[in-house]
């Protein structure tokens, strides 16, 4: 037998409607493409990450956030999972920007300070290099003994500047020392 969904069982706890929610998410580019989306499903079923998750449908996290259900969808780990590949974007028969919706919620969670442990970590990774990924030195050594060029070097300061700009140095904080 197949089991409900939890927010289907009877004594789940009620979720609660936040009706201004899809405003929010309305009033940034390309979150007003929220209120067309009439679920479909074409998103979800061409999405390469929901093939391989049995939690990540970005149909439903549309449609949360068209009901104003945000306590299901900032706090979630799931709504990370989008490696923003625009599949969803290109196959929507009602030209929803699938991925810049996701892109919204990310950003909105960001604000709520929901932001999975990983990307801290990459954000100081940037910070400190310029790159997502800190290349180790051993690899490093490789290309020289290779006879490769070196890695072109980031310019630090531009980065810093760009960071501070998007309020990145903010956000990179921990919350209680903002
Ligand atoms: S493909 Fe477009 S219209 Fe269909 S569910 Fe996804 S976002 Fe909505
Ligand atoms: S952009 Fe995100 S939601 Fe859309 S198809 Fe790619 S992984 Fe799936």
């Amino acid at each position: 037998m197949v089991e409900k969904p939890e927010v289907l069982k009877k004594n789940a706890e009620p979720l609660r409607v936040d009706p201004s929610f899809k405003y929010e998410v309305m009033k940034e580019p390309d979150g007003e493409t929220l209120k067309i989306c009439f679920q479909c499903g074409s998103c979800t079923s061409s999405c390469p990450t929901a093939r391989f998750s049995d939690s990540y449908r970005p149909r439903t996290i549309l449609r949360l956030a068209q009901l104003g259900i945000r306590e299901k969808i900032l706090p979630s780990p799931t709504l990370w999972l989008c490696t923003a590949c625009f599949t969803c974007t290109d196959r929507c028969p009602q030209d929803v920007e699938v991925a810049g919706v996701l892109r919204v919620l990310r950003n909105l969670a960001v604000k709520e300070g929901h932001i999975p442990g990983i990307f801290p970590e990459l954000a100081s990774n940037i910070y400190e290099t310029g790159y997502v990924y800190k290349i180790p030195e051993m690899r490093l050594r490789k290309r020289a003994e290779r006879g490769l060029p070196p890695l072109p070097k980031a310019s630090l300061d531009k980065v810093d500047r760009l960071i501070e700009l998007a309020g990145g140095t903010k956000l990179m904080k921990p919350k209680e020392a903002q």
